[in-house]
């Protein structure tokens, strides 16, 4: 018996025969998407289809921020999905908000990555947030066309994030900020930041009591952005590192209560690892796609190469990856919003997800041969975008530490 009730699991196939469901109780597990799910589904999709798909090759080659993609989303509501109704916004939840990222992410991750910026900042506002910094931060994402980054990176602290410097220190009503933060997503256009910070002097002081998180105005004197980074991939995304020197910050900008930053932060990853599954798994999927499209059209020794056995099998593999990873992040994203946060079906679909994604991709780069080298052709960018999902929000190897230490501890649990 599973211990959360899934609503629907197939993403991408077309509605599936009733004979084909597993259970069409609404106790047990149904593989439908209900209307209104199949609704924004749909939306995000024609969205992809005219608005990404054929303007993702220029962002890519120029770098340049998608304006013109983002005022759209704006238009028809394809950013700021996961912000409650209280606060303008159409509060779809997990689940909602990972179907809509992999539509996006299927005509450009880099353009999905920058409309979901808002998603990871707004989580922790969403999770610990007091009414007025709610009705105040994410009030404003949904009434005006702005951005909030999400900063907690820094140079010398990733994947280790209890690790991080930057400094809060208290002087009466207001905090200052010293420090630097690196690798921020959307920081070169955010109007207010996210900010994870250590309050605590003593350095044996446990992560969970040691660190303050604050939404910090971009305009503050003593915050400096950097230039935006060359990356390999999802290269119309905004990357920058920002400095913090004597940056005054006052303490009703504290998020979550003093000391309380590290598990705001951390319960954030656990919301937005599902999106971020959904969205490698769009990038899958295309990947899958183009090679069937290709390996249908291409032929060599007479025959297309579809025909090729060991073409076919990497067809196959691609399909039994995107497949997988679909019904992994689905779950993660159904037991987030039913309020059962696991941080180990977060990881385990981020971490395949991931991993598909990179499969897939490089897959495809093959089946395309040299044409699947070249600028020319869609696959080459979805093998340097794929990259990136087995690094950001939790490396490959830090989604298995967490795996790792979820199963260990219920075999202590059992064995006492
Ligand atoms: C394009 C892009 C966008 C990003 N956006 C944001 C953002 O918006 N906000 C933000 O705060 N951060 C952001 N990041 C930062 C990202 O989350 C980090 O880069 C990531 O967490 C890895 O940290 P690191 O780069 O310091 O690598 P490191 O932590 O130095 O890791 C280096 C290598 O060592 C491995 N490793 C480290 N520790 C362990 C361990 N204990 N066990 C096993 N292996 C280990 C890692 O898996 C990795 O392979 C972004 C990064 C990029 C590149």
């Amino acid at each position: 018996m599973m211990n959360y009730s899934l609503k629907c699991l197939r993403v991408f196939a077309p509605r599936c025969h009733p004979s084909r469901l597993a259970s069409s109780s609404s106790q047990g597990m149904c593989f439908e998407l209900s209307d209104e799910q199949l609704e924004y589904q749909n939306l995000a999709r024609k969205f992809t289809r005219e608005e990404i798909i054929p303007n993702a090759a220029y962002y890519d080659k120029t770098g340049e921020f998608p304006w013109d993609i983002v005022n759209k989303a704006f238009d028809v509501g394809c950013i700021n999905t996961s912000i409650p109704s209280e606060y303008g916004g159409p509060g779809l939840g997990v689940f909602g908000c990972s179907l809509i990222a992999a539509e996006l992410a299927y005509g450009c991750s880099g353009v999905q990555l920058v409309l979901e910026g808002n998603t990871l900042t707004a989580s922790p506002i969403i999770i610990g947030g007091t009414e007025e910094q709610k009705k105040e931060y994410l009030g404003r994402l949904t009434s005006e066309r702005v951005f909030m980054s999400y900063a907690v990176t820094e140079p010398g602290a990733g994947s280790d994030v209890s690790g991080i410097k930057t400094r809060a220190e208290k002087k009466g009503d207001e905090y200052v900020l010293n420090g630097s933060k690196m690798w921020i997503t959307n920081s070169g256009v955010a109007e207010s930041f996210f900010v994870l910070t250590r309050t605590a002097e003593d350095p044996k002081t446990s992560a969970g009591k040691a660190f303050t998180a604050f939404m910090v105005d971009a305009k503050t004197p003593g915050l400096t952005v950097g230039r935006k980074e060359d990356n390999m991939g999802q290269r119309t995304s905004d990357t920058r590192g920002i400095t913090f020197e004597d940056a005054v910050v006052p303490k009703e900008n504290v998020l979550g209560g003093e000391g309380n930053g590290f598990k705001l932060a951390m319960k954030a990853f656990d919301r937005t690892r599902p999106i971020v599954a959904a969205a490698a798994t769009g990038v899958a999927k295309r990947a899958l796609d183009e090679s069937v499209k290709y390996s249908l059209q291409r032929k060599t020794m007479g025959v297309f190469i579809a025909e090729h056995q060991a073409v076919s099998q990497m067809l196959a593999n691609m399909a039994i990856d995107v497949e997988a990873a679909t019904l992994l992040m689905l779950r993660a994203a159904q037991g987030t919003d039913d309020g059962i946060l696991a941080p180990y079906d977060a990881s385990i679909a981020k971490a395949y997800a991931a991993d598909a994604a990179m499969r897939c991709s490089t897959d495809a780069v093959q089946i395309f041969g040299g044409n699947g080298y070249n600028k020319e052709y869609p696959v080459e960018k979805l093998m340097r975008d794929a990259k990136i999902y087995q690094i950001y929000e939790g490396t490959a190897q830090i989604q298995r530490l967490i795996i790792a230490r979820e199963i260990l501890m219920k075999a202590k649990m059992m064995n006492q």
